[in-house]
């Protein structure tokens, strides 16, 4: 695979038209309802335990216990975006959102690892052709480490000269994600940068917010290690998007130059954080009693922020 992300095509500017949520965090209400509804299921669920389970009180034979029921957990399931521009940056604040694209291809599960090593978060824009039964493992792994999955077209095709293919290239990359996953994405990353109004429109209906950057070390015509953290570093500004690669050819440099980066960044003051964090967009989360792909949380550790969903 030779695809480069970018190519020669720089992405128009248009103004990042959003407005941070002045206080994101599930309200009282919506816990409290939320609660109610999993204790409802639990209650009803150890009932169709107990019924099916040859409980009997016949013969003064003691009633038999209903089993325990597992404590209800949650998992993260997506996330839920807004806007109707294209994102080239996210709010003045000092954070800074690192997004990988291409893959998931071999080097994918090394940035997973180096991330972990380094205690920070990013998003991954995954070609959906690329999303493989066998990357399975590392989905869940960048799940559990609090990545983000993006869609980031199911072929890589320059979108402005296919019209017609936009929905099906965003849905089937949405859609295999998902089925692998359990996770919907709800940002997307045009190839190319290359993208206009009817596809931030159809991205928009389906659910996805259009993020471009404004940092790019041009990491895919490899220019060594020390030059791809010289250009991150010397790009990043207060809500910068930085675009790197993890697929499309061998990323080596780009790895080993991340460490690097992100203790630099640290040490200027920045936090590192995904892009829905940078934008403001609230993770979902479902409740998950047995389909938990063991990313499943407790209550207590779903984050503040997050929309908690039934499950479909
Ligand atoms: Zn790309």
């Amino acid at each position: 695979m030779g695809r480069p992300c970018v190519g020669g095509v720089v992405p128009p500017t248009m103004g990042p038209g959003y407005t941070r949520p002045a206080a994101s965090h599930v309200t009282w209400a919506t816990t409290f309802s939320a609660t109610l509804v999993s204790t409802i299921f639990l209650v009803l669920t150890a009932a169709m335990q107990s019924a099916g389970g040859g409980s009997t009180s016949l013969g003064g034979a003691p009633p038999v216990a209903a089993r325990p029921v597992r404590a209800s957990r949650y998992r993260v399931a997506g996330c839920r975006s807004r806007g109707t521009v294209a994102y080239l940056h996210g709010p003045r604040v000092r954070e800074v959102a690192i997004g990988f694209d291409d893959g998931p291809a071999r080097d994918t599960g090394a940035f997973v690892t180096m991330l972990e090593r380094s205690h920070a978060q990013a998003t991954f824009f995954m070609i959906g052709d690329e999303v493989a039964p066998s990357y399975r493992g590392t989905l869940l792994r960048e799940l559990h480490d609090g990545d983000v999955l993006g869609d980031h077209t199911f072929t890589h095709p320059y979108l402005t000269t296919h019209p017609r293919e936009v929905r099906g290239q965003l849905r089937r990359t949405m859609s295999v994600i998902r089925a692998l996953s359990g996770y919907t994405p709800c940002v997307f990353r045009p190839p190319y940068g290359a993208y206009d109004k009817s596809i931030l429109e159809t991205a928009r209906s389906l659910g996805l917010a259009t993020v471009l950057w404004n940092v790019d070390p041009s990491d895919y015509a490899l220019p060594g290690k020390a030059a791809i953290e010289r250009r991150v570093l010397s790009g990043v500004a207060p809500g910068s998007i930085v675009i790197s690669h993890d697929g499309g050819g061998p990323r080596g440099q780009t790895l080993a130059a991340y460490p690097s980066i992100i203790a630099k960044l640290r040490a200027r003051g920045y936090k590192i954080v995904t892009i829905p964090q940078l934008l403001g967009f609230r993770p979902l989360y479902v409740p998950c009693v047995d389909l938990c792909d063991g990313i499943g949380v407790r209550r207590s550790e779903v984050p503040r922020e997050a929309i908690i969903e039934h499950a479909p």
